[in-house]
């Protein structure tokens, strides 16, 4: 059991990372009766707008970092690109969770792709490559690969096919020579992700596993629960506990997983909530927010069963923009409110981009096809 006492409100909770998951954080947090403060760098942060105070820094001040220990009974975090040393600095005043030891397996594919082999995993045969010296005999075999860079990629960005060593090596130089994995593509039959959240005493909770579809290596569909087999369902979820326990892991965990020729592999962790968990906020008893907030604060975890099934649709800066127009228009987002079991989520993001996720929605229906049809048609609805 946890010896730590647990939080109450109305504590202030802190959040280092201004994104959406972090303004979904903020309103879990407020609707349990906490305050939070966000770090980010961004004046325009979605959760900075939406939280109690926003600390206008860099994740290394390290007078905002004491200004958030001052104040906050405990931080987490929202993306995996915090410097680990700026979680270690806090964890030395205030309980910092998830930790750096794991959020640092995850910031890092060479790390990632190592722990999962050290830990006996299933995952898709890589190479690390961190000199050209790494790229001498390659296995023919492990081409068609995906060069990705090892830190600080997202959404597919910082990836590219390559067929064979030359075209590696040209890609790892164009990359900067920066450390990169070098990973057999597979030839997908789905993707799936599993959600979790794990109490410091090492209780586990896991969501339904989420089927997910991708559209230019973004998350474009996520449908709830996964229509696979109901054996790999299970295993999945397992893996995903396992791995969260072996990260002595505390806080919401995501796991994506590929599901190549009937088999589970483990493509990458993401140490905090996940967009395939955003339909959690609509169609389950606990959300994945919710649960951050908890083993955040060393409460009992949530029931996270799902009361619907349930479709989300990311929505990008794309749609802000029409055909041969070069400014951005707000959608007609009457279409989406004219769908009865459809929730729309909008982040304030100030700035269309494409590519960039400005909202979401999700379609509950008690039935999974029902919400996947509803759902595609409310997006060939808006543009
Ligand atoms: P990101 O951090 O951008 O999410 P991922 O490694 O998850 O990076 O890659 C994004 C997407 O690209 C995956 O969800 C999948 O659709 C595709 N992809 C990545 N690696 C592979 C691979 N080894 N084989 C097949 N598809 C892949
Ligand atoms: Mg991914």
């Amino acid at each position: 059991m946890s010896t730590i006492d647990a939080i109450l409100p109305p504590a202030t909770l802190g959040m280092l990372g201004g994104g959406q998951l972090g303004r979904f954080f903020v309103h879990a947090a407020h609707e349990m009766g906490y305050q939070v403060w966000v770090l980010d760098p961004d004046a325009n942060s979605p959760a900075g707008r939406a939280a109690d105070r926003h600390i206008l820094a860099e994740y290394e001040d390290f007078a905002a970092l004491d200004l958030m220990a001052e104040t906050c009974a405990a931080v987490t975090t929202e993306f995996e690109n915090v410097p680990a040393g700026t979680l270690d600095y806090l964890a030395k005043f205030i309980p910092v969770r998830p930790g750096a030891a794991a959020v640092s397996v995850c910031q890092n594919r060479i790390v990632e792709k190592t722990f999962l082999a050290d830990n006996g995993l299933p995952h898709g045969a890589f190479r690390a490559l961190r000199s050209v010296d790494d790229l001498n005999d390659l296995p023919d075999d492990l081409f068609p690969a995906i060069l990705k860079v090892a830190r600080f990629g997202y959404d597919g960005k910082g990836q590219v096919t390559v067929h064979d060593a030359a075209q590696a090596l040209h890609a790892f130089n164009e990359f900067g020579g920066e450390a990169c994995v070098l990973e057999k593509r597979l030839s997908l039959d789905c993707e799936v992700s599993v959600v979790l959240a794990r109490e410091a005493s090492g209780s586990v909770t896991v969501f339904p596993v989420a089927e997910n579809r991708h559209r230019h290596g973004i998350l474009d569909v996520s449908i709830t629960p996964a229509r696979v087999d109901d054996a790999l369902a299970v295993q999945a979820r397992q893996l995903a506990e396992h791995i969260a326990t072996q990260l002595g892991y505390v806080g919401t965990l995501a796991v994506e997983f590929f599901i190549s020729g009937g088999a589970l592999y483990v493509n990458e962790m993401a140490p905090r909530p996940h967009n395939s968990g955003h339909a959690t906020i609509d169609a389950n008893v606990t959300d994945q927010y919710m649960q951050q907030v908890r083993a955040l604060c060393g409460l009992p975890l949530g029931l996270p069963r799902a009361h619907s099934a349930a479709v989300m649709v990311n929505l990008l800066g794309d749609l802000w923009y029409r055909t041969g127009d070069e400014r951005a228009h707000e959608p007609d987002w009457s279409v989406l409110h004219a769908v009865p079991n459809l929730r729309l989520h909008l982040y304030g993001k100030h700035h269309a981009r494409a590519g960039r996720k400005m909202g979401h929605f999700t379609v509950v229906d008690t039935d999974v096809e029902a919400a996947l049809v509803a759902a595609l048609a409310a997006r060939t609805a808006i543009g």
